[in-house]
């Protein structure tokens, strides 16, 4: 079946959630459920491998705000409703709003980096044991962190831009560049936001108090900004070219003097390289990520809440297939009591967990266990029937 998937925002709260096994509420508890999980030999004949799906509670640590989490865009900003596709491509003044937004907050996300956890997915890729990442983050984190384990970006990545006619992408940063030449006074405003430091620090209270607030999808909130003068560039391609429409005709692309999209055009918009709210999912993407949870034999759940519907069925298509699921979020899951309903009371792990504590904190614990020589020489580890490639690794690891 080939339903469009379409990325829709679910602004709720979910119930707070049991933690599994029991003993999993202190650190080292936690530390050892997961090892557990881990460590257990997969049921049935499903692979030994993990997949981790990923959320924004991944990027808190490195100075993005989530949606949910304790200072997530939906709890400090109750109004706050991002833009649509569909709003995006027909409206002018929509996308002078997005791009003045997402021009202020691009530095600040330039400037951000991976953090702990996503550096020990790295180390538990490194150990053999995780063998895949799907994310639904754009801030392109997790190939940066971990670039010889396949990420999988759900809904797509803000370092690039692309053209809604064409569909060649372009690179955000020189992107940039052209929005700070045709909007001067917002780039100096830019400028002396970072003089000040209101881009830089990570609290984001402190950030607020200053005016400006960083949201996921990596832009930022002015209330009072005057968006109506941002201007923002065509599709170079487009403009040299212009572009046949879909009822057959050729577009047309227009620029002003300075080469800002003028809106007698009907083509050569361009977009972040995401996929926006109300928006599908690529049909090639949506089948990649089926693939990475079929072709593994646990799911790793880390920093999400699963709202979005395409990563909740991700991990529904999991449960479905018997994978043991460990979920690391602080705050509800949606329909997490399904994906644990099942278990063996008496487990310790290997059947399923869910802790509520920052990722940041825990997986590099995790890490550091696993690490330890009588964990690394298991059963779990030492099975030689994967060609994995990282499983190799592990056997490099041991022989140093
Ligand atoms: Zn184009």
């Amino acid at each position: 079946m080939n339903k469009p998937l379409m990325r829709i925002p679910y602004t709720e709260l979910f119930p707070p959630p049991a933690t599994i096994p029991h003993t999993a509420r202190s650190l080292p508890g936690a530390v050892a459920a997961l090892q557990e999980f881990f460590h257990a030999p997969p049921p049935r004949d499903l692979p030994r491998s993990t997949v981790v799906l990923t959320g924004a509670g991944l990027s808190v640590a490195s100075g993005l705000a989530d949606y949910r989490g304790a200072n997530g865009t939906y709890r400090v900003n109750k109004t706050y409703r991002p833009i649509y596709y569909h709003e995006f491509l027909a409206s002018h003044e929509a996308r002078k709003r997005y791009w003045a937004r997402s021009f202020l907050g691009w530095t600040t996300l330039r400037s951000a980096a991976p953090n702990a956890g996503h550096y020990a997915v790295r180390d538990l890729g490194r150990l053999g044991l995780v063998s895949r990442v799907i994310t639904q983050n754009v801030d392109s984190f997790h190939p940066r962190a971990h670039p010889d384990i396949p990420t999988l970006e759900l809904h797509g990545y803000l370092r690039s831009t692309v053209c809604t006619s064409c569909w060649n992408e372009f690179p955000r940063d020189v992107f940039q560049g052209e929005l700070a030449r045709l909007n001067p006074v917002w780039d100096a405003f830019l400028r002396e936001a970072i003089a000040s430091g209101a881009l830089a620090t990570e609290d984001p209270h402190e950030k607020r108090a200053r005016g400006i607030r960083l949201n996921p999808d990596g832009d930022v909130e002015l209330p009072e900004a005057p968006y109506t003068t941002f201007r923002y560039p065509a599709c170079p391609k487009c403009l040299s070219s212009p572009p046949m429409l879909a009822d057959g005709r050729r577009g047309t692309v227009e620029v002003d003097g300075d080469g800002a999209w003028s809106p007698t055009s009907n083509a050569g918009i361009l977009k972040p390289a995401v996929v926006m709210f109300g928006e599908s999912i690529a049909n090639g993407v949506k089948q990649a990520a089926e693939d990475a949870i079929d072709g593994a034999g646990r799911l790793l759940v880390l920093a999400t809440s699963l709202a979005t519907y395409s990563a909740w069925r991700l991990a529904k298509r999991a449960k479905d297939r018997g994978m043991p699921i460990a979920i690391v979020n602080i705050g509800g899951v949606r329909g997490e009591d399904a994906f644990f309903a099942d278990l063996d009371p008496s487990q310790k792990g290997g059947q399923g967990v869910r802790v509520e504590m920052s990722t940041d904190s825990l997986l590099p614990a995790v890490v550091h266990e696993l690490r330890q020589p009588a964990f690394r020489s298991a059963p779990a580890l030492a099975d030689t029937s994967s060609p994995d490639r990282n499983e190799a690794a592990v056997f490099k690891n041991m022989l140093q």
